[in-house]
């Protein structure tokens, strides 16, 4: 990226396979935190999950890549799929700060369900220094618990270690991988749950179909 980035999102997820639930979630960052652009960040060996649903990175690479390329304002990272090893976010995010440098503020975009689990992450209070959080409403999820524990408004105040984690209520969608790859299986539909490209790349691939 040739142009100035002073505010990045990034948003983490194993992406097996991508869905509107994650493209929404970044298009409601990049508009309502005025981000100028949203880098998706499909996990390599996901440290917290092993399944053999699990398609290889380089699969879901290309499905994000694909699902993504209308939009100038996303971007697919290949930084977690090419590192060695499990992907962790601390990692990611150290890296990030040594290519864009300390003018880029990064905002990690999550999912209610994810950020609650960041707490317990490796090196959590490394992490909160190293970026904001921005978490998505997601059905079935509650916020409450944020809103007592450490949510503080944007700059005001927030106690060193503490996360700083930003609510961001976006239109509610109840989507999930673990459903679309149910369907899949079921030969249910998943035409208008994720982009068409990404439908049309799973069917000819035959994912989740053995
Ligand atoms: P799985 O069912 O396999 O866990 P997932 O749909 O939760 O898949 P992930 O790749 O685990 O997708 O999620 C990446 C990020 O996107 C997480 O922060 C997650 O909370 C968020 N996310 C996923 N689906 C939604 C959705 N429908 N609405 C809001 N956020 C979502
Ligand atoms: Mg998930």
């Amino acid at each position: 990226m040739e142009e100035k980035i002073s505010r990045l999102g990034v948003m983490g997820g194993t992406f097996n396979p991508i869905h509107y639930g994650h493209l929404v979630t970044a298009e409601e960052a990049l508009s309502q935190f005025k981000l100028d652009k949203v880098m998706f960040m499909p996990a390599g060996v996901p440290p917290h999950k092993s399944d053999p649903e699990i398609l290889l990175p380089e699969e879901r690479y290309l499905l994000t890549v694909i699902a993504t390329a209308s939009n100038p304002d996303f971007v697919v990272s290949r930084l977690e799929i090419e590192r060695k090893g499990p992907s962790y976010t601390i990692d990611t995010l150290a890296q990030l700060q040594q290519i864009f440098g300390p003018d880029t503020t990064v905002f990690f975009i999550t999912g209610a369900d994810a950020v609650w689990e960041i707490l317990t992450w490796k090196n959590a209070e490394e992490l909160v220094e190293l970026t904001e959080f921005i978490a998505a409403t997601r059905p079935g999820y509650s916020l409450e618990k944020f809103k007592k524990l450490h949510v503080l408004p944007e700059g005001e105040g927030r106690e060193p270690g503490r996360p700083r984690v930003s609510i961001m209520e976006i239109p509610a969608l109840a989507i999930s991988s673990t459903d679309i790859r149910r369907r899949v299986r079921e030969d249910q539909p998943i035409r208008y749950l994720v982009p068409e490209g990404v439908a049309s790349y799973i069917k000819k691939s035959g994912f989740w179909k053995d």
